[in-house]
């Protein structure tokens, strides 16, 4: 679903079946609830999310669109756009920001959060990557550079292996993190997903 399509439905947002992503749990979750979040983009909006409450974790997960990360404003086709632009484009993550119309501070807060996570992220990567094809992945770069790389290499395996259902790159990176692919947790992303269970998540 496109941005304009959440924010038309408000809190009438469907989000379908989902299972709980507490450490081996995978039960439904139930009682739903929401809160709403801010997305900028064309103006910057309102937007509804929803809540689910397992009943044997007790605990409630929100359920971000995959157009979205948790805790950072912008899209993540934006996001991600910053990213390649720094890192592979080699521009300065001021122009970056010039071009794109965000805030500076946010595109060298989001630049500095993927060097922090870049070796963890990399490796997660590499193992989605040979879950989904089992060939080795090899990676021409470090740092930032192969965190992006290995996302590159995981993103094509998903898309010949399951064809269109596989979203565009960045939002597929928010989708398989649960969209913490820029967190501030510590511990690896796609602990739960680096399996093939992220496919029940697309639609
Ligand atoms: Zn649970």
């Amino acid at each position: 679903m496109d941005v304009s399509a959440y924010l038309a439905l408000g809190q009438q947002i469907e989000v379908g079946e989902h299972a709980c992503p507490g450490p081996g749990c995978g039960r439904r979750l139930g009682g739903w609830s929401g809160y709403w979040r801010w997305v900028r983009g064309r103006g910057t909006e309102r937007l509804w999310i929803r809540r689910g409450r397992c009943s044997t974790c007790l605990r409630s997960h929100a359920l971000l669109p995959d157009f979205l990360l948790e805790r950072r404003l912008d899209e993540v086709d934006v996001i991600g756009h910053a990213l390649a632009l720094g890192i592979v484009g080699r521009l300065g993550m001021r122009s970056v920001a010039d071009r794109l119309g965000v805030p500076m501070t946010t595109t060298r807060e989001w630049r500095r959060r993927l060097q922090l996570r870049a070796p963890a992220l990399a490796a997660a990567l590499v193992a989605v990557a040979v879950h989904l094809d089992p060939a080795a992945v090899v990676l021409s770069t470090d740092g930032e550079a192969a965190a992006l790389e290995a996302l590159g290499a995981a993103w094509q395996r998903a898309r010949t292996r399951f064809g269109e259902r596989v979203p565009a790159v960045w939002r597929w990176w928010s989708l398989i993190s649960g969209g913490k692919a820029l967190g501030t947790n510590r511990s690896p992303p796609f602990a739960q997903r680096s399996g093939a269970d992220w496919m029940v998540l697309i639609p």
